[in-house]
């Protein structure tokens, strides 16, 4: 289908607050033709172009998740399960993952972390049509210290000259950007505290300055609070996770987060589904810790984006919505939400032609049942997705 008028209750050409009732959009050869109501559309496109009229549903920019590992399994140990599969049947799983956040209408995946290039290759197959899936943006290995969070995924560093051919080796793959594991994480056994640096300052700038000479952004897994500071200091683009711990605890720094914002570095928080069993185990007095501190973030002005950490335990692929609506229970209005999914993920991941639904831009959009604006968990029920134009959900 090279073209079509697809016709709708609600078109939201996006950002969120952009919208045309009874409105419609023309797909010409994979990119958006035109957006207006659909009485004039469907007056002014030829009658041979084929209609999807959608009635009771709404049409809106397809969906990004800005934090997935498609190598990983959601399993329990996720380390095993990369570390020893075979590289045949990874890369079928990987593929089989793509499709079901694809399925779940996320048109775009940033991938932060696998191993062996295998990311690349889907994206490949992907952009060439042999394989069914989001457009990937891909970090390949994440830059790790020995030892440290994700050395298991092949990217161990200990010298500047290492940082470096990592860097040129992840570049000369065909990696987008360059994921660096600024602190300690959870998932790796014996690795530093989640709160700790593995990088020091001087170090996280030589891998801003190194991956811009590749032409690559930087993408940091950062929980310390002074790791965070650290990151953002260096020239980083996005902090994962940035949940502000040290070894007493948590400890928001508000000039930290005036950085953040000046600097103008989005924040993917990084909640999978699941979200209300992960607040059950933290109980109720750090969870409203939590939902606190990212209130404050959201009041200082800082610019979040959606990310799930699919593939790492609990946090399913395609189990997407469940993540926006985890900032709707901290009282996010249904358009910030909306924005986070499509125009500032975009805007984050530096991509110029995704996000919003005007003329020129590719044609990634979603079809659902009913209105997410007044009700989100309708983004559940796809009716179509539509990527560079092509239809892959019915
Ligand atoms: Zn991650």
């Amino acid at each position: 289908m090279n073209e079509v008028l697809i016709t709708a209750d609600l078109v939201i050409a996006g950002p969120a607050n952009q919208l045309t009732v009874d409105g419609a959009v023309l797909i010409e050869s994979g990119v958006v033709a035109a957006v207006g109501t659909a009485a004039e559309l469907e007056a002014s496109v030829d009658t041979q172009v084929p209609r999807l009229r959608c009635p009771g549903a709404t049409v809106l920019p397809g969906m990004m998740d800005c934090h997935v590992h498609l190598a990983f399994d959601a399993g329990s140990d996720p380390v095993s399960a990369v570390t020893n599969a075979d590289p045949g049947e990874l890369s079928t799983a990987m593929a089989k993952r793509a499709q079901q956040l694809l399925a779940a209408g996320v048109t775009t995946v940033r991938d932060l972390g696998d191993r062996d290039g295998l990311t690349v290759a889907l994206r490949s197959s992907i952009d060439s049509g042999a394989t069914l899936g989001p457009r990937i943006v891909a970090a390949t290995a994440p830059l790790t210290s020995h030892g440290g969070h994700c050395g298991f995924l092949g990217g161990e560093v200990t010298t500047d000259d290492d940082i470096r051919a990592q860097i040129a080796h992840n570049a000369a793959i065909g990696a987008d950007v360059i994921k660096v594991m600024a602190s300690g994480g959870a998932l790796t056994p014996n690795g530093p505290r989640m709160w700790e640096a593995q990088f020091t300052p001087r170090q996280l700038r030589l891998i801003v300055d190194e991956a811009a000479l590749h032409g690559l952004g930087v993408a940091a897994h950062a929980h310390g609070t002074e790791t965070i500071g650290h990151c953002v200091a260096a020239g980083v683009r996005t902090i994962e996770h940035c949940s502000w711990r040290t070894a007493e605890g948590i400890v928001y720094d508000p000039t930290i987060t005036q950085q953040i914002v000046d600097n103008n570095v989005s924040v993917c928080r990084c909640v999978s589904g699941d979200w209300q069993l992960f607040l059950e185990q933290m109980g109720p007095e750090r969870a409203k810790a939590m939902a606190a501190l990212i209130q404050e973030m959201r009041g200082a002005g800082v610019q979040f984006i959606a990310g799930t950490d699919a593939g790492v335990p609990g946090a399913r692929f395609g189990d997407y919505v469940g993540m926006l609506e985890f900032f709707s229970s901290l009282g996010f209005e249904h358009t910030e939400i909306l924005d986070m999914a499509t125009v500032n993920a975009a805007r984050a991941l530096g991509l110029d032609d995704v996000g919003v639904l005007v003329p020129g831009m590719r044609a990634d959009l979603v079809v659902v049942d009913g209105n997410p604006l007044t009700e989100l968990g309708v983004l559940r029920q796809i009716r179509h997705v539509f990527t560079a134009g092509r239809l892959v959900t019915r």
